[in-house]
């Protein structure tokens, strides 16, 4: 199979989305936006060895690398729309290609995301990666650098479920087959909070998503914000598999974690209702420029690691 015939029979699965003038099997594509929002773009890699194993299910693998790019649209508040697809193979596995395809393009279709085209090369190790734009409208996008004194600090969903699955991956003589559906989703198919996060931009102040660890996304946050947190860590929604540590350290939840001012409390509530997607009060951004944890009353240490980073400091 030559990369016109894997493109052909993977890829290009033709489109009905009137904003693509030109799809793939151009130089490149022509895609019609719109006048009154802006672009947002992202982009985002998984190598084999590295972000999943060889045993992964191909079909997940393609599945995450599209909602871990979704989650970054989402967590600017923008609509995805179109994605670009780079694949390096070191070999032609056609039924690898075919589930990896599925996983990808489900995945795409249900947040109406219309793939646009990409690259295809060979090389030494598998390396998958999506480009996915989105628009905004003007101004509207959610920044990291928007936390503001005295917000409310929230979570969507359970914080922890991937992080306890690879954690027992990791374990001796324990593989994906030992896993169960809903566990393999988890990993696999996190929920991209794309339509949550489109409402929430008129209310919220900041916003990130959690790839790296809870702790980890507060920290930018605050960062960039210039202010500290207080967070209660009995009010973080923790998978019951694993411990708090853990789950708060952990990666790839793909949830978002938002600060906004008090008074949007009641539709916050509303909107994790419509979009039947629980929403946690976690803590209150601070002028303190630290952040501060506490379970109940008392305050408890921050823990050194606070998540994953692929080139830390020795
Ligand atoms: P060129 O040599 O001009 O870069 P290619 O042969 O690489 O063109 O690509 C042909 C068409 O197929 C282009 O529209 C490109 O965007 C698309 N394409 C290539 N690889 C992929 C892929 N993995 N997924 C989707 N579209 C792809
Ligand atoms: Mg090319």
């Amino acid at each position: 199979m030559n990369e016109k015939e894997i493109i052909k029979r993977f890829f290009m699965r033709g489109s009905n989305d009137p904003s693509v003038v030109v799809g793939i099997g151009d130089d490149a594509a022509v895609v019609t936006n719109n006048k009154q929002c802006q672009l947002v773009t992202t982009t985002d890699t998984m190598v084999e060895g590295k972000h999943f194993s060889k045993q992964a299910p191909a079909y997940g693998v393609g599945y995450k690398l599209m909602a871990s790019n979704l989650s970054d649209i989402a967590a600017m508040g923008a609509v995805p729309r179109w994605a670009t697809l780079n694949l390096t193979l070191a070999r032609v596995d056609e039924v690898w290609l075919q589930e990896f395809s599925n996983g990808l393009l489900e995945c795409a279709s249900k947040h109406n995301v219309t793939l646009i085209g990409g690259d295809t090369t060979s090389g030494n190790q598998l390396n998958v990666s999506v480009h996915l734009s989105g628009e905004v409208p003007n101004n509207m996008a959610m920044l990291r650098s928007h936390a503001q004194v005295n917000d409310k600090i929230f979570v969507t969903g359970v914080i922890g479920l991937a992080a306890s699955m690879l954690s027992h991956l990791q374990k001796q003589n324990y593989s994906h087959a030992n896993l169960t559906e809903s566990q393999l989703s988890a990993l696999y198919k996190p929920s991209s909070r794309v339509d949550l996060a489109i409402e929430l931009r008129e209310i919220a102040h900041a916003a990130i998503d959690i790839s790296d660890g809870l702790l980890h996304e507060l920290d930018i946050v605050c960062e960039a914000s210039h202010v500290g947190a207080s967070l209660q860590l009995n009010s973080i929604p923790v998978d019951r598999d694993i411990n708090l540590q853990q789950a708060i350290t952990g990666g790839e939840d793909y949830e978002l974690l938002f600060t906004a001012g008090h008074e949007h409390i009641d539709q916050i509530a509303q909107l994790s209702e419509k979009h039947s997607c629980r929403i946690s009060e976690i803590g209150e951004i601070t002028n303190t420029h630290l952040i501060e944890l506490y379970q109940g009353e008392q305050l408890v240490p921050t823990p050194k690691y606070t998540g994953y980073d692929h080139f830390p400091k020795s």
